[in-house]
């Protein structure tokens, strides 16, 4: 292609609502075959709120969610602003955001921490049995756990809806002989429900930022042309690791600083559109 149908190219991409970071990421968007999904925030519309909470250990659910709305005042990931609505907390000293894992922080001079099953067992907490079948009951919504001063006092069931075009933007995909994959930090029931809402068969759960950038550097080492469509913090490695990263609208300044493409529809048919029209555009020009 040439420089200038390049050019033409990215400007009419811009026109659809996709920022292509120059010519080359148009190339790439051409010869993309495989589309991770990342599924909070980008298949989902990651305004969350909070749908159950339950306290452990001689703790109320209300003493729970106060202590973990303290310390997710600090964070801005999707969980923490649905657990830290209202406002209205004791102060936090000392936050700490463990990126895919949870927060932690000092809260009325107790150590809180707020995140997965899989962060406390890493920080040697452990997981009562009350607590391991409450997350086991939660089906599609995301349970996580709260901590303070080093044992389980709680639990907190959050959740969000699929953004209404998720599943005709995959379908269109899918049309167009391009295999799909969820990829999340959530856990397995909540990724599989979604999955199965979108129409995508292929799912990868409970994967931490670091290992997500491993999937896709695996997807690429079997020969596949990987595009990556994140938003948050922790989807930056994969982003980064794709033939072609695309940050969803909305999303945080590092899935959009470590992007070739920026999408800036609401609307995952953003994806099928930039793919079409790299093609479009690259082969009249051939
Ligand atoms: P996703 O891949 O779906 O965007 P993340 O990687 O951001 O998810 O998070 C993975 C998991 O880590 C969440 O499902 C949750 O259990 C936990 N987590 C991450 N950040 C927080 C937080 N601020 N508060 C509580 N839990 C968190
Ligand atoms: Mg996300």
């Amino acid at each position: 292609a040439t420089p200038t149908a390049l050019m033409v190219g990215v400007a009419r991409a811009a026109g659809l609502g996709v920022l292509v970071k120059g010519p080359r990421a148009l190339e790439a968007t051409r010869a993309v075959d495989t589309v991770v999904l990342d599924k909070t925030g980008t298949v989902t519309t990651g305004r969350m709120s909070v749908v159950a909470s339950v306290g452990f250990g001689g703790a109320s659910s209300g003493e729970a969610l106060r202590w973990a709305g303290a310390v997710e005042s600090a964070s801005e990931h999707p969980i923490a602003v649905a657990i830290a609505a209202g406002g209205g907390f004791p102060a936090v000293r000392g936050f700490e955001a463990l990126v895919g894992a949870g927060a932690r922080g000092e809260v009325e001079g107790a150590e809180v921490v707020v995140g997965s099953a899989a962060l406390m067992a890493e920080l040697g907490v452990t997981v009562p049995e009350q607590a391991g079948s409450w997350l086991a009951s939660l089906g599609p919504a995301t349970g996580v756990l709260v901590a303070r001063g080093g044992g389980v006092v709680g639990g907190i069931a959050v959740r969000d809806s699929v953004r209404p075009s998720a599943a005709s933007a995959v379908e269109r995909l899918h049309r167009m002989g391009l295999r799909t994959v969820l990829l999340t930090g959530d856990g397995a029931a909540a990724a599989l429900a979604v999955a199965e809402e979108i129409g995508v068969r292929e799912v990868r759960a409970e994967v931490r930022p670091a290992d997500k950038a491993a999937v896709v550097e695996e997807l690429r080492a079997a020969g596949r042309r990987v595009a990556v469509v994140g938003d948050g913090v922790n989807d930056g490695p994969a982003l980064a690791s794709a033939d072609l990263g695309m940050a969803v609208a909305r999303g945080s300044d590092v899935a959009a600083q470590a992007s070739d493409v920026v999408l800036v529809r609401e609307d995952l048919h953003a994806v099928p559109d930039a793919i079409e029209l790299a093609a479009r555009t690259l082969s009249t020009i051939r």
